[in-house]
C-alpha cells in the first residue's frame, strides 16, 4: 500500500497521491505537470536521436509553413525577442571558444516549449514518417492552444 501522500518533484510539497499514477513523483499542477514534461523530453531527446531528429523535422516543417506566425509572434512578443538574442548570444559566444556542443535545437525548443503551453502533446501528434496530410493536422493542433 502505497502512502496517500508524496513530495513534489516540481513544487516540493506534500500533495495527495493520484492512485492512477504509478511512482507519482509531480503533482497534478499546472506547472508542475509542464517541468514533468519538459524533463521528460530533455531525457529523451539526450537519449533518442530519431526523436531528437524528428521533432527538429517536424518544428522546422511547421515553421516552413507558417513563416508568418513566427514573423508575428516576435513582433508581438518582445520579450521571446530579448531571449532569443540572448540566446543567440550564448551559442555565439560558444562557438567562438569551439565548444559547439550541438544544443542548438535545445535552445530552440526551449523557446517554444515556453510559447507552446504542451510541447509533449504537440509532439506525440507529429507523425514518425512525414507526410503533408499529416502535418496539416499538425497545424489545426497547435494553433488552438497558443497564447493569443
Ligand atoms: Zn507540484
Amino acid at each position: 500500500m502505497q502512502p496517500v501522500t508524496f513530495r513534489c518533484a516540481c513544487c516540493r510539497r506534500m500533495r495527495p497521491r493520484n492512485p492512477r499514477v504509478k511512482n507519482q513523483r509531480y503533482c497534478g499542477d499546472k506547472r508542475c505537470q509542464q517541468a514533468r514534461k519538459t524533463k521528460w523530453e530533455r531525457e529523451k531527446l539526450q537519449a533518442d536521436p530519431y526523436y531528437r531528429i524528428n521533432k527538429k523535422e517536424c518544428q522546422e516543417r511547421w515553421k516552413q509553413k507558417n513563416p508568418d506566425y513566427w514573423q508575428q509572434y516576435r513582433q508581438s512578443h518582445p520579450e521571446y525577442r530579448k531571449r532569443n538574442r540572448r540566446m543567440q548570444h550564448q551559442r555565439d559566444q560558444r562557438t567562438r571558444d569551439g565548444n559547439e556542443s550541438g544544443t542548438d535545437h535545445l535552445v530552440k525548443m526551449d523557446a517554444l516549449d515556453s510559447f507552446l503551453d504542451d510541447t509533449t502533446e504537440s509532439y506525440f501528434i507529429c507523425p514518425a514518417r512525414m507526410d503533408l496530410a499529416k502535418m496539416d493536422a499538425l497545424e489545426v493542433k497547435i494553433i488552438p492552444i497558443s497564447p493569443g
